[in-house]
């Protein structure tokens, strides 16, 4: 069977490349009997692509954040913003809304098609060869396609994630709790609204019991019980430095894995390319996005990177003290949650004058 452009996987970056995909048949082959699902994500987004997302359904974006409160092995450090910095996506409905929006395009989505890679021409799904054009690789963290074509060893964090009926949520305050049993990221606490929060905890193992004891002993959140547990890989291994084989083949989101490194957000980085990604399969010709995925993003990535190391290596939650500095100061600005680079950069710019500014 021959098809143009095939996508294999209908999560976010699959499905929001597709819907900016004009000239060009589109056929996505999905694992799964339904989009969104198994759930796996936080769905927290800053402003730039919240404002994208609400673009496509006023109700995906369902919750808003105007504080942070840091909680650290040396103390807790509140920030407030006069206006909404962060939001929340309701995952399963943002996914929805773009198969359906993909499919009024006159694309297709093949459901219960996990598709296996055969060679750089072609793919296998429901036992069919299929050939194509164009493949658009978008299989999500844990992709067979990148160990099958690119042959290099992936490393995780494991993302657990439970919905909690509690108490005592203060309904627009993120809350994230470091700690030195785990110096490599840190625990969550989302409110969804006054009764239900999205709590959470990435580790290289998993630790349900670690997350408890943390939300006991640092919050006054009261658990009254789970109402969901779900989880997945955040991938912490290098991104490709050029994402395009052979002229085409296309990795794209957390197959790449392009990440914010600091808090494994993927969704910024899709939003932001996929419609350059779009607009250069229609042309049939992927060697300019390859530039300007190289040129930009991976270069504004590798400086996340490279930040995010050196302060793994100090302590992780160093930026959070100096950036509650620079807000009291007026050195942040609403974007730099998406734009985790310029936060991460005024941290380290800052930080030859951290015990100036920490004692201040
Ligand atoms: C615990 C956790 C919390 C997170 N929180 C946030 C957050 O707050 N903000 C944020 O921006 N990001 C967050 N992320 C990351 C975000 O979820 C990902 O970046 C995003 O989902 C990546 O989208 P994707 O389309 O690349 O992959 P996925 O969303 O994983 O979609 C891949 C799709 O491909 C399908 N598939 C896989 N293999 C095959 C195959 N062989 N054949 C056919 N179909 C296949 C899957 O079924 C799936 O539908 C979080 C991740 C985790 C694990």
């Amino acid at each position: 069977m021959r098809k143009d452009v095939v996508v294999v996987g209908a999560g976010p970056a699959g499905l929001y490349t597709a819907l900016h995909i004009d000239t060009r048949k589109v056929t996505i082959l999905e694992e799964h009997g339904e989009v969104g699902s198994p759930k796996h994500c936080s769905g927290i987004v800053g402003s730039l692509v919240a404002r994208e997302i609400s673009k496509l359904h006023p109700k995906i974006v369902d919750a808003y954040y105007e504080k942070t409160l840091f909680i650290t092995p040396t103390g807790k450090i509140e920030l407030n913003f006069k206006k909404p910095f962060a939001f929340h996506v309701n995952r399963p409905l943002l996914e929805e809304t773009l198969a359906t929006k993909v499919e009024s395009r006159g694309h297709e989505i093949i459901y219960r098609a996990k598709a296996t890679p055969v060679n750089k021409s072609s793919v296998k799904a429901k036992n069919t060869v299929i050939d194509f054009t164009t493949l658009i690789v978008a299989d999500g963290a844990n992709s067979l396609f990148r160990r099958f074509l690119v042959g290099d060893t992936p490393r995780y964090l494991h993302g657990l994630q439970l919905i909690v009926e509690a108490k005592n949520i203060e309904e627009k305050t993120l809350t994230i709790i470091y700690s030195n049993i785990n110096p490599e990221f840190f625990a969550w606490i989302i409110p969804l609204n006054d009764e239900e929060a999205q709590v959470g905890y990435a580790s290289s193992k998993p630790m349900e019991k670690v997350l408890y004891k943390l939300i006991e002993e640092n919050t006054d959140l009261k658990l009254v019980g789970v109402k969901e547990r779900y989880g997945g890989l955040i991938p912490v291994h290098h991104p490709l430095k050029n994402p395009v084989l052979h002229g085409k083949i296309v990795f794209h989101g957390d197959s790449v894995p392009l990440i914010k490194p600091y808090t494994g957000g993927g969704l910024y980085y899709i939003f932001r390319l996929s419609p350059i990604l779009g607009e250069y399969v229609d042309r049939d010709d992927l060697i300019p996005y390859s530039y300007i995925y190289m040129r930009t993003y991976y270069v504004k990535n590798s400086l996340e990177r490279l930040l995010v190391n050196f302060f793994k290596k100090m302590r992780y939650y160093l930026p959070v003290q100096l950036i509650s500095k620079l807000n009291k100061l007026s050195f942040l600005s609403l974007n730099d949650f998406d734009e985790h680079y310029k936060i991460l950069f005024k941290a380290l710019v800052f930080t030859p004058f951290s015990p100036l500014l920490l004692f201040s």
